[in-house]
């Protein structure tokens, strides 16, 4: 089997240093279950390529009795798509050869490590249970471009029909780390497959390889099962785990942004005017079916609910203990029908691309860009501006220059601990103005509270729109 990664990050061959193999020799190393090589087809400053080749020995593994899972007879042993189908021997493989790098270690370049580099993965043939739709669920939100092309089962007799196997190219901007544990973790999850017995350690394998990504990974639990061989005592485990692990950081942040901003607010009375203001300028885009991301405890929701011209409303948040009070203050489970079949929760993060969010004719996202840190702010405006593309998109965020008329904020200080950032007016419009031209929308501004001469407004909003 055939792995194939390219960079033009430059010096490119800086890619040698990071997986420890030297672009100018070959090597060879041996593996439980056969042989992998790594070389180099190209290595200049401007483009590195390495190559890892996967050779499984069907015989030895029989030999050894390690002869793969899978039903069949005699000859099924010996002639199968092991050798040249990516799988956990793959997996295998990367851990054993590139071990460092994996774990994101580098004695040369430590600096490069958590890079985000351009990336190109080739993969000859991977076996996608689950067709072209579940690769991409896979990889895309991980922010990678997919290009998928099904093999036939024989070039030779088109007529035995297609194969379970794709080539497929993967391209992203991320750290080589990155890449490596995503396809450490996603190859044997597309196979649906595993060379040798999963137990207890495979848990902790998966969370290991999937931190920092894989708890809000919208497709966690499909990964999760698969990875698990769909052992159910497993797969519990590891997803208890992986909640746990998503949400301290976002329940803690939603529960103490509402209530300690909420009191410096209350004597401008600003929350209920943000809301008026956010609801409005939804309204006023003519939407009827309309998203609420990053909808905390859901006053927002609340107040959509009381407007008919909102036919459908969706509010996603990443935390779930934010959407339990939001559940509860909306009365989800005693909701008259028509009433009910408006409003859908949704558990999930903005800085992952989600097919939920495609087709919706408007989006609020109020008090949560200040939340997300500057890599996090990048992959959420394509998330939104691009992916979900509603058509009109509604941003409310502080204005950090109206602080100084507070007189319990001490100078120099956000409003809540958990903001990344409090914009002032021009910076909050120069990113809008970039995002807007960016992905093609137009924006305008408007104030929410006091309108102060000199400071402007505690609270900023931009309404972008599509012609
Ligand atoms: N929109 C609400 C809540 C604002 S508080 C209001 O105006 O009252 C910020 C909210 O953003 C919190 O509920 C927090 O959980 C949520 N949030 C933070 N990061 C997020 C992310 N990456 N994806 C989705 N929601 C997020």
């Amino acid at each position: 089997m055939l792995l194939t990664l390219t960079t033009t990050h430059q010096p490119a061959t800086d890619l040698g240093y990071l997986l420890r193999k030297n672009p100018a020799r070959s090597q060879s190393f041996s593996l439980s279950f056969g042989t992998a090589h790594v070389f180099y087809p190209e290595a200049t400053l401007e483009r590195c390529t390495v190559v890892l080749l996967v050779e499984v020995d069907m015989v030895g593994l029989v030999r050894n009795r390690r002869r793969p899972s899978g039903e069949g007879g005699a000859l099924d042993q010996y002639v199968n798509d092991r050798p040249y189908a990516a799988s956990s021997f793959l997996s295998v493989a990367i851990a054993d050869v590139f071990g460092s790098a994996l774990s994101g270690r580098s004695r040369e370049r430590p600096g490069l490590v958590d890079r985000p580099l351009p990336l190109h993965v080739k993969l000859a043939a991977l076996p996608c249970r689950g067709g072209e739709k579940f690769l991409r669920s896979l990889f895309e939100p991980l922010g990678y471009r997919v290009a998928a092309r099904r093999l036939p089962l024989d070039e030779t007799f088109p007529e035995w029909g297609e194969s379970s196997c794709f080539q497929v190219e993967l391209e992203a901007l991320l750290p080589l780390h990155a890449v490596l544990s995503h396809l450490y973790v996603l190859v044997p999850v597309l196979d649906n497959d595993k060379h040798y017995w999963v137990g207890d350690d495979e848990v902790e394998k998966l969370l290991r390889h999937g931190e920092g990504w894989l708890p809000l990974h919208p497709a966690r639990e499909a990964i999760a099962r698969r990875y698990l061989k769909h052992q159910r005592k497993l797969v519990d485990t590891a997803l208890a785990r992986l909640v746990d692990e998503s949400e301290p950081d976002p329940d803690s942040s939603a529960e103490s942004h509402a209530r300690e901003e909420e009191a410096m607010e209350q004597s401008l009375n600003l929350n209920e005017q943000r809301l008026g203001a956010v609801s409005a300028a939804l309204k006023s885009t003519g939407a009827n079916r309309v998203l609420d991301l990053g909808c905390g405890e859901g006053r927002l929701l609340q107040a959509l609910l009381k407007e008919r011209q909102f036919t459908e409303i969706v509010g996603m948040d990443v935390s779930h203990r934010a959407l339990e009070i939001a559940r509860d203050r909306l009365h989800c489970d005693r909701l008259p029908p028509v009433q009910k079949q408006r409003l859908r929760l949704l558990h999930g993060s903005l800085i992952y691309r989600d097919q939920r969010l495609a087709g919706f004719d408007a989006a609020a996202v109020a008090e949560v860009i200040e939340h997300l840190d500057a890599p996090r702010l990048a992959a959420f405006e394509r998330v939104l501006f691009e992916c979900a593309r509603p058509k009109a998109v509604v941003i409310s965020t502080p204005n950090r220059e109206y602080n100084v008329l507070w007189e319990t904020l001490p100078a120099g200080q956000f409003r809540h601990k958990d903001h990344r950032f409090e914009w002032t007016r021009a910076e909050f419009q120069a990113w809008a103005d970039g995002v807007a031209a960016r992905f093609g929308y137009h924006v305008r501004y408007l104030p929410v509270g006091p309108d102060d001469p000199a400071v402007g407004s505690p609270t900023q909003i931009g309404v972008f729109h599509i012609d």
